[in-house]
């Protein structure tokens, strides 16, 4: 089932919900903000089309990449590597530690679903069955929508 992540206009916290026609408005846990949302039946079915939060088409795909799980192995090979090197071992057996640590991560990333987010309200939508009809972040399309309020409707830019 598509899940729909939204930011609070508020105070910024994230809002996770799963899309429902009935569902107009959401409240924000943390702050009870609440902003009005609007799913359609496509929505539901786990089609993404228009977006629920600003009703905008305009959408782009990109890894569910989690970079503190990045950081933190970068971390962990650093340790493991400088107790190998505290301990008198050869440099080889340091440096394979990283190339365990690189192994490891592209095997991650390519694990990881891609995810839709929509330009205009950057809410991020999980688990979408069109997700191969949604292009790849484009700077150009970004930066029109985010500041000059352009609206592309559905219609990615041609390079
Ligand atoms: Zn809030
Ligand atoms: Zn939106």
């Amino acid at each position: 089932m598509m899940t729909a992540h939204f930011t609070c206009k508020n105070c910024a916290s994230g809002i996770h919900v799963y899309p429902e026609v009935s569902a107009k408005i959401i409240k924000c846990e943390v702050c009870s903000h609440e902003q009005d949302v609007l799913f359609t039946q496509e929505n539901v079915d786990g089609l993404l089309v228009n977006c629920p939060g600003c009703s905008r088409r305009d959408f782009y795909s990109q890894k569910d990449f989690n970079r503190k799980i990045g950081v933190i192995f970068f971390i962990v090979a650093a340790l493991i590597s400088t107790l190998m090197l505290w301990a008198g071992l050869s440099p080889q057996w340091y440096l394979s530690t990283f190339i365990v640590l690189y192994a490891a991560d592209f095997f991650l990333f390519r694990k990881l679903k891609p995810i839709a987010i929509c330009y205009k309200c950057d809410a991020i939508f999980r688990d979408v069955k069109n997700i191969e009809q949604i292009p790849g972040f484009d700077h150009e399309m970004h930066d029109r929508i985010v500041y000059s309020d352009h609206d592309f409707q559905g219609k990615p830019l041609d390079h």
